[in-house]
């Protein structure tokens, strides 16, 4: 066997945020295009060299992105909508940043991206695959014409070559490039790829000219669930590619799951390497190390790419030699799952973790270190025997709690039911609150000033005591509960001035989670985040959040909301431990979670909401696996909310605005109400509401929170009025799309005032007769 390592992508933020800071100073027009490029190519340089110095065989180029790499095929490929105003040749960054950010217009919410508005918008946002990264969606067009405006492949590999580290060049696939963009006219992005592969195949040939001897294409969508014409699609075009370009050995890389019905296809391709992913693979690796045909390398993907823990490396140096022994003949590449974009750069940074804690991480450099070591394990070379084999994460007490562990065995069997059905609680929620019909409320935070934050990094800094700080946020909000009163909301939130995030405020007082310095993931553009570790069973040591319930409640005889994030969406915004089933850390924090909201019952909350933002996006990349998923993410929500009384209230939100295919998911959680983001899409998503006869009670974002702009009371009644075509008057809730603490106050106040009154407006029309019959 020849055996050789690898890499896919590496993260191009670099390890102190440099490329943020360089991308934002150009923005602002504090530096020049030269000053930003230059940034770029360090970072490069720095990476490149990296790889070199950690051993690696086959080191990518052209996985760099100034903003993000979707974008640059598209440019690449010259697919600019014509909004852009680009003329034809190399695309300029102005245009290029316009597509990525809008242009003009002001970058509005606090994610410096802009929606709409004025000016040029920016293209639509989403994201890639099951990870959050988040991709500009390529416009396209029946008539779209394709032409190769600059060859990025062969830059890059001219650029690394300079520096004597030859390269592997990558190349989004165009199959991947069709299957994420979206068409404007409704026509068949798939029937351009005539068009587009002739600038595929020039590129590979500039590449081949220039003695590139392997290029690594990526085909995710090969993880995805095909149609038979798609797969029919992906064989026509690699045929193509390879008589464009017959001396360039192509690795065609997939990963993020499985190949299964699309396995046969890929195996037959005209290329040199299968790149897979065993991380993620359901074993499939086993059988394709079996049936792979020798011609073909095989980049194993096994060092995972999505997730942050050292590996057991002996375990995988065994499994490499036993496919050795069966096949000794293949080639075998060993590689990370699938770009190392996904975790963040250096694990030695966080010296403020403990050295245990620490020692179990890998991050992407360490990954490289694990890459080169498990090929030195495999080859026998003994002084890999090191540090890097020690792995004290499985037995440690501070990951295996026996108490967490006795809670979730009593779970087994057990249903999770309200006490009553949704018709008798909200008989006694109707009596106990004495709303009135469509009730106003928002969904939790108010704006996060200037001077929130400014306190909140003083107080992290400790130049602003505890008692300061709390004193500073018991201003802020009592000052907002005080407005909601003067305008007169129905349900009040204590606007979350105390929460840096939403997942953090909660992860940071739990057992078994861990947090980062400078741990930081590209979400998209310049936008990056650190996720929480979730490394050890998870509890709850004391209530989290029924002191700050409690001051906001003593301000005001409104009801007041208590504000929880629920246990998927935490799981999902995490890294999350691999020695246990993800459901099962859903469930510990579902645990930790109802644990909360008994104890704000008890101090007297009458309505809780428990917001689940993320439980869409956890849905698997294939079908099949889709039910599994729902049945865990549901049972894990009614875990934290079906220990209270019927008069007690349950709340959720959701922002997103797709829910026909989860439908069954929605009405299983049983939420008493449920918010949702609706008012870009004119109410017409409560259809499938309608449709399937949703009982519970629900508020259909009436504000859109993602622009500036205020709507004006009209126009809310209008969606009202749309709503109310669709569901029952007595079901409904008024209430802004999503959370406001990206907003301003000078928009939310005016915003909230005519919400207020476009609710008072259809009181005054009161229930229709249908509705009252029908309620
Ligand atoms: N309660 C949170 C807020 O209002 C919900 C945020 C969200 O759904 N993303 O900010
Ligand atoms: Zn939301």
């Amino acid at each position: 066997m020849t055996l050789t390592t690898a890499n896919l992508g590496f993260p191009r933020i670099g390890k102190h945020r440099e490329l943020k800071f360089a991308l934002e100073a150009y923005w602002t027009g504090k530096s020049d295009q030269a000053a930003l490029l230059d940034v770029a190519r360090q970072l490069r340089a720095k990476n490149w060299q990296l790889q070199a110095r950690k051993g690696l065989d086959i080191i990518p180029s052209n996985d760099f992105s100034l903003y993000d790499h979707v974008l640059d095929t598209a440019t690449m490929v010259g697919a600019i909508p014509a909004g852009y105003h680009w003329h034809g040749g190399k695309v300029d960054l102005d245009t290029y940043f316009a597509m990525a950010r809008g242009a003009t217009g002001q970058a509005h919410s606090a994610c410096g991206h802009n929606h709409g508005g004025e000016g040029v918008a920016a293209l639509e946002m989403t994201k890639w695959f099951d990870t959050n990264y988040h991709y500009l969606v390529p416009e396209l067009h029946a008539a779209q014409q394709f032409v190769l405006t600059e060859n990025r492949p062969l830059a890059a590999f001219l650029e690394a070559r300079e520096l004597g580290i030859h390269t592997r060049p990558v190349l989004l696939g165009p199959i991947t490039f069709l299957k994420l963009s979206k068409t404007t006219d409704g026509s068949d992005a798939f029937d351009l790829l005539g068009r587009l592969l002739p600038v595929y195949a020039r590129i590979l040939q500039e590449l081949s000219d220039a003695s590139c001897d392997w290029v690594q294409i990526d085909e995710p969508c090969l993880a995805l669930d095909l149609s038979d014409g798609e797969r029919e699609l992906v064989k026509s075009s690699y045929a193509t590619l390879f008589q464009a370009a017959p001396e360039l050995n192509v690795m065609l890389a997939t990963y993020f799951g499985p190949l299964g019905e699309n396995l046969k296809t890929a195996l037959g391709l005209p290329v040199s390497g299968l790149h897979i992913d065993v991380t993620r693979g359901k074993e499939e690796w086993k059988t394709i190390a079996e049936i792979i045909p020798a011609r073909l390398t095989l980049s194993l993907g096994i060092i995972d790419g999505r997730n942050v823990w050292r590996a057991d490396l002996a375990d995988l140096a065994r499994a490499i030699s036993d496919i050795n022994a069966e096949r000794p003949e293949l080639h075998i590449q060993i590689a990370p799952s699938c770009s190392l974009l996904h975790v963040p750069i250096d694990a030695e940074l966080e010296t403020d973790l403990d050295d245990e804690l620490r020692s179990w991480l890998s991050f992407a450099t360490q990954k490289l270190e694990e890459i080169s070591t498990l090929r030195d394990l495999v080859d026998g070379k003994v002084g890999a025997i090191d540090r890097l084999l020690e792995n004290t994460r499985h037995h440690s007490p501070r990951v295996n709690d026996p108490a967490v562990a006795k809670r979730l065995g009593e779970l087994v069997g057990v249903t999770h039911n309200r006490k009553s059905g949704f018709a008798e609680r909200q008989a006694v929620q109707e009596q106990r609150f004495q709303l009135p019909l469509f009730p106003t409320t928002t969904i939790g935070s108010f704006p996060q000033t200037p001077e929130v934050r400014k306190a909140r990094s003083a107080h992290g800094k400790g130049a602003l005591s505890d008692n300061q700080y709390r004193t500073f946020l018991e201003k802020e909000t009592a000052n907002a509960i005080r407005w909601q009163e003067d305008i007169g909301l129905d349900v009040l939130v204590h606007g979350e001035f105390e929460r840096n995030d939403m997942v953090q405020y909660f992860g940071e007082q739990l057992s078994g989670f861990a947090f980062t310095k400078h741990a930081w993931v590209q979400s998209y553009g310049s936008r990056y985040v650190r996720p929480p570790i979730i490394y050890g069973d998870v509890s709850r040591p004391q209530s989290m959040t029924v002191s700050w319930w409690q001051f906001a409640q003593a301000q005001t005889d409104k009801p007041m909301k208590g504000m929880l994030t629920g246990p998927v969406t935490i799981l999902n915004w995490s890294f999350v431990r691999d020695d246990l089933p993800r459901e099962t850390v859903c469930r510990q924090i579902a645990l930790a979670i109802r644990d909360e909201v008994i104890d704000l019952e008890k101090a007297g909350a009458g309505m809780i909401q428990i917001d689940e933002a993320a439980l869409r996006e956890g849905l698997p990349l294939r079908k099949a696996d889709w039910q599994y998923y729902l049945d865990w993410a549901v049972e894990s929500f009614r875990i934290c909310a079906s220990d209270v009384a019927d008069e007690t209230q349950i709340h959720t939100h959701m922002c997103y605005s797709e829910f026909n295919d989860i439908m069954d998911a929605i009405t299983a959680m049983d939420a008493d109400v449920i918010s949702i983001e609706t008012s870009r899409s004119k109410m017409e998503l409560l259809d499938v509401f309608k449709d399937q006869a949703y009982p519970n009670e629900i508020g259909p974002g009436v504000y859109d929170i993602h622009s500036p702009r205020v709507p004006d009371i009209s126009e809310m009644q209008n969606l009202l009025h749309l709503a109310r075509q669709r569901l029952n008057g007595r079901q409904l809730w008024v209430n802004p799309d999503c959370g406001l603490k990206t907003r301003k106050w000078d928009e939310v106040k005016p915003a909230l005032m005519n919400m207020v009154e476009a609710a008072k407006a259809q009181r005054n029309g009161d229930l229709t007769t249908k509705e009252r019959k029908t309620a």
